[in-house]
């Protein structure tokens, strides 16, 4: 997919921010937003290192763009850049305003409850990234149950005690008894699975990987194989982009053009 440098950017209206970002399935689901509404709006993907964040965005802001949406690694420099947020992140800027909000949270929220995986429920997380810790601290305020695990124990620890997220530690990923398992490590990313005890998953536990390929996810294969329900990152990523966009143009999205726009 094509993509600029900071320093070599088009003018534009929109775009997601991020290093590397040639990956990025940003662009086509906000232009199919676009086109699907009619708007005459352009939507860039702008590789910014993360040493150069407040450069590259106000350089942006006087290229005349008016949001930016944030992805790995910037999303803490974009938290301090807007200087609010509660989970640590923040995924979508609105540069005239300085603000921003984290939509990857609700979206990750509104996944869970279109799965009918709702408030009370057991979950077990996997990872203690930057997303892990938002997400934790979506889940926990929401009301959900909630198991860890981490490959670095210490690092699921120091992101518990941060947060104060109430979560038991597990010391191996042992699904037993919850109704989803969430993977928001970033071995999918590698093409690598992640040590589950999937014989342990009851028999309608959801495997949800927040990474998502063209095809099933080693993480999937596995709960597949097991007899798990499986959810990629796709849904979520559409409904994170669908809230940004209304978040920025106060427009209802066409949330069905921006998910075919990613299944083709
Ligand atoms: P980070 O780099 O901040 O976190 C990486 C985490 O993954 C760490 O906990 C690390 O463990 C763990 N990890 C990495 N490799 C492995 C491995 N091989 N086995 C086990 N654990 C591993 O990443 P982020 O938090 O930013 O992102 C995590 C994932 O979430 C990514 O796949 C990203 O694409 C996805 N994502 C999806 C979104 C969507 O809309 N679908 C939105 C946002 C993120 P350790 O601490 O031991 O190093």
């Amino acid at each position: 997919m094509s993509w600029h440098e900071w320093r070599e950017a088009p003018a534009g209206d929109y775009a997601v921010i991020g290093d590397p970002i040639s990956h990025s399935l940003s662009p086509r689901i906000h232009s199919a937003a676009y086109q699907a509404l009619g708007l005459n709006l352009s939507y860039q993907a702008i590789r910014v290192p993360l040493e150069e964040f407040n450069h590259a965005v106000e350089h942006l802001k006087a290229l005349g763009y008016k949001g930016l949406n944030v992805t790995v690694p910037l999303k803490e420099a974009a938290q301090n850049w807007a200087g609010e947020g509660k989970y640590g992140a923040l995924n979508t800027l609105c540069l005239h305003s300085r603000t921003g909000i984290n939509t990857d949270v609700p979206a990750f929220l509104q996944t869970l409850r279109d799965q009918e995986i709702n408030p009370g429920s057991k979950l077990l997380f996997l990872g203690a990234g930057g997303t892990a810790r938002a997400l934790l601290i979506g889940a926990f305020e929401a009301g959900y149950e909630i198991l860890a695990w981490n490959r670095t124990r210490s690092k699921l620890e120091d992101l518990l005690t941060d947060t104060g997220v109430a979560a038991e530690i597990l010391p191996d990923a042992d699904p037993a008894g919850t109704a989803a398992v969430i993977n928001a490590t970033s071995a999918s990313i590698s093409g690598l699975a992640v040590p589950v005890r999937w014989e342990n998953a009851v028999s309608n536990c959801l495997a949800y990987d927040l990474g998502y390929a063209s095809d099933l996810t080693p993480f999937l294969v596995q709960a597949n194989e097991a007899g798990c329900r499986v959810l990629d990152g796709k849904p979520m990523l559409v409904e994170q982009a669908a809230l940004a966009f209304e978040w920025w143009l106060k427009k209802t999205a066409p949330r069905g053009a921006m998910l075919t726009s990613v299944e083709l």
